[in-house]
């Protein structure tokens, strides 16, 4: 799972992106309007956290543009204190959720699970494919009850994978939805990671569909 975080104070913008990593996110960051709004029009982001005081474009607009284009994207926006009248624009203007400053981060990344388990229309954290389960809440994963442990890439994977249970995904769209910006892309193949998280599961949920990419399979329903 991969997020856009559009937040001009630096200080709030770093400690943000450490506790969002430390959730299972790659982030991408960005400290104004016109090359957040850029970043959302362009890339593939399963959220996006705004900020509605930025320079250059203000969220509001970057919002509102966004929602034009039919950019569908989760956004949950950060208001200021008393800025009731923020969160009601923000809202009629397609934000999905508010958290209003000051505020502790760990509420904007349990804010940013729920709007990524709506998106994906999984209502409870705990994600289970088969005898596998995913927490999204505590980034924990099981097979059988017992612990498996993951890299902080193989966790994106697997957890990407358990959010859109039914989908065929493209090695594209995993590679969009998994690694930020600035990550080494070339070194680190999407087949390498899948290969391994096969290995680490011992069950094997994760079905290559030739040509097309990955799909999540119970394997009790294959047919073998
Ligand atoms: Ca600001």
């Amino acid at each position: 799972m991969r997020l856009l975080l559009i937040e001009d104070d630096p200080d709030l913008s770093r400690q943000m992106k450490m506790v969002l990593e430390g959730g299972g996110y790659s982030i991408d960051v960005s400290f104004d309007g016109e090359d957040g709004h850029f970043l959302g029009e362009t890339e593939n982001y399963d959220a996006i956290v705004l900020d509605l005081g930025l320079p250059i474009m203000d969220g509001l607009s970057v919002l509102k543009k966004w929602r034009e284009a039919k950019i569908m994207t989760p956004v949950l926006i950060l208001t200021a204190r008393d800025g009731w009248s923020d969160k009601v624009s923000g809202l009629d203007a397609g934000a999905d959720d508010y958290v209003t400053k000051p505020f502790k981060i760990e509420e904007v990344l349990a804010r940013v699970r729920a709007l990524i388990r709506r998106a994906a229309g999984q209502a409870s954290p705990e994600l289970s494919c088969g005898t596998v389960t995913l927490n999204t809440n505590s980034s924990k994963v099981t097979v059988d009850g017992m612990p498996v442990r993951l890299t902080a890439q193989e966790y994106k994977l697997l957890s990407y994978m358990m959010h859109h249970p039914e989908k065929i995904i493209s090695r594209t769209e995993l590679t969009e939805h998994i690694y930020d910006q600035d990550f080494d892309r070339d070194s680190n193949t999407i087949e390498v990671f899948v290969t391994r998280v096969r290995k680490k599961l011992g069950v094997n949920i994760i079905s290559t569909v030739r040509g097309l990419g990955y799909q999540l399979v119970n394997p009790k329903e294959q047919n073998i």
